[in-house]
């Protein structure tokens, strides 16, 4: 019985929307008529309408929730659907965020993925690889050590690289590996233009989370912490760049 209302769910071409209802019940992922829309229940409460069909067939095929062109982890669905509806640029762009368990020298890591690179930009898909434990210097963090808004700053400052890569051909983005992987300058810039992309998508309160708890977690080492703020735009340098913003 419920094998065919699910088959009935999924053929009907009259199916207008499709409603997951999590089991958290803190966010609700809309899929329109193939518009995607990501609908915090911090901003707007809705009512969930929850077809056991469709639980039944996001819990089966493994933790993620399966998209038009995202693949989410349930664990983190509610943060990344915050941080996506900062970037309406990125609905059309197919995005997978998986989890591994460990990433050397950061926690998350945004990429083109390497079978769709030298493709149409339009076929083109990216992953952001996030580690399931954030191991640096012998402290480990797991995810449920991390804060929300902290989680949502992080990832919007990933969506920020996707975003640049995004507006690269494939032999710029080939290019651009090259210079990631040997210059700490260039490493540098591109940091900083992926907060950039973040802060001006109206991320900067995410974006100042995510520094303060880097750079005012007591448990982080002196070292890591030099790094981050030797490549990535310091707190006041943030608030500087708003500034700029808003008097344009
Ligand atoms: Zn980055």
């Amino acid at each position: 019985m419920l094998f065919k209302q699910k088959n009935e769910l999924y053929q009907s071409k009259e199916l207008s929307f499709l409603s997951y209802a999590l089991t958290s019940h803190r966010v609700v992922i809309y899929i329109a008529r193939g518009k995607m829309q990501y609908v915090s229940l911090f901003k707007t409460f809705f009512n969930i309408s929850l077809s056991l069909g469709a639980l039944n067939y996001v819990m089966a095929i493994s933790e993620s929730i399966h998209l038009k062109n995202k693949i989410i982890p349930q664990v983190i669905v509610n943060e990344a659907g915050t941080a996506l509806s900062h970037y309406p640029e990125l609905e059309e762009v197919a995005i997978e965020f998986k989890f591994k368990p460990s990433l050397k020298k950061s926690f998350m890591k945004a990429q083109p993925k390497f079978s769709t690179l030298f493709k149409p930009k339009k076929k083109r898909s990216y992953v952001i690889l996030m580690s399931e434990t954030f191991k640096i210097d012998g402290l480990e963090l797991q995810i449920k050590d991390i804060p929300e808004n902290v989680m949502i700053g992080w990832l919007g400052h990933e969506l920020g690289h996707i975003m640049d890569y995004h507006r690269r051909n494939s032999l710029n983005l080939i290019l651009f590996g090259l210079r990631y992987s040997i210059s700490q300058n260039f490493i540098r810039e591109a940091e900083r233009v992926a907060d950039t992309y973040a802060v001006t998508h109206s991320m900067k309160d995410y974006i100042l989370d995510t520094k303060k708890f880097i750079l005012n977690n007591s448990s982080l080492s002196e070292k890591y912490k030099a790094r981050i703020r030797r490549l990535y735009l310091s707190p006041d340098e943030i608030l500087l760049l708003v500034k700029e913003q808003e008097t344009k």
